[in-house]
């Protein structure tokens, strides 16, 4: 049994003992929504102009394709990163009770968010052999008791119906990474994934998936061990991007 199947059939109950409410303000919600149109409209959508490579947002007006300076300046494995949202406000205090607040069931909503990503014009007509999602180092998982990532990668799976392929593997529980600077990032990265034993990823077109992309260092490092190992493409999506 999918360790999903329990929280959805509580949540079914649930739902028919308490009127839905908006997530973040309570206000009465319709059945299947989680915010509410006031808390909705907070919500920060990425607009063009934004990095043909990394989507970061580019105040101004360029109306042709631009990398930012930070893709410029390294080298990024990944073909792009698509992201639909900011992870501000609503968007990351939902995706933080989702990842270390246990509220599971967000994931329906930060799903929502990921499937807006996709709808970009780098990715929209393009087929995939596999998803792929950011592995957790299995302490971690333990202790969070699932990866984010994970969950979110299934359910694509089944909305796309291109397989879930878990080839990753994350071998450092590395420290936390907000205290380096960006080259540091990388540098902590490099060797702390590795491919699962017997995967084979040779040819694939790859949609690898995480919650937030923050610097990219991470789907860069993920899409570089598959692209070694013979992946033909990886393009990655988020939720949210910093
Ligand atoms: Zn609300
Ligand atoms: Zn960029």
């Amino acid at each position: 049994m999918s360790a999903l199947a329990k929280p959805d059939l509580f949540g079914g109950i649930a739902s028919l003992l308490y009127p839905p409410s908006c997530t973040i303000c309570a206000a009465a919600v319709d059945l299947g929504e989680y915010l509410c149109g006031d808390c909705e409209s907070k919500v920060s959508r990425i607009v063009p102009p934004f990095c043909a490579k990394c989507s970061e947002p580019f105040d101004g007006a360029i109306t042709t394709t631009f990398a930012c300076a930070n893709c410029a300046q390294r080298n990024l494995y990944f073909e792009a990163a698509v992201s639909a949202y900011r992870a501000r406000g609503i968007v990351r205090h939902v995706i933080l009770n989702f990842k270390y607040g246990r509220q599971i069931h967000l994931r329906h909503l930060v799903a929502r968010w990921l499937v807006a990503a996709l709808d970009d014009e780098r990715i929209r007509e393009r087929r995939f052999d596999a998803i792929v999602c950011v592995p957790l180092h299995s302490a971690r998982q333990r202790e969070r008791g699932f990866n984010q990532a994970e969950l979110l990668a299934e359910w694509l799976s089944g909305h796309l119906s291109v397989p879930f392929r878990p080839v990753l593997q994350r071998i450092h529980y590395t420290t936390t990474q907000t205290a380096f600077d960006r080259a540091e990032r990388m540098q902590n990265l490099r060797g702390a994934f590795r491919l699962r034993k017997k995967a084979d990823v040779r040819k694939w077109r790859v949609l690898l998936i995480d919650d937030v992309l923050t610097t990219g260092s991470t789907l860069s490092e993920c899409a570089r061990i598959l692209k070694q190992a013979g992946a033909q493409s990886v393009y990655a999506a988020t939720a949210a991007r910093a």
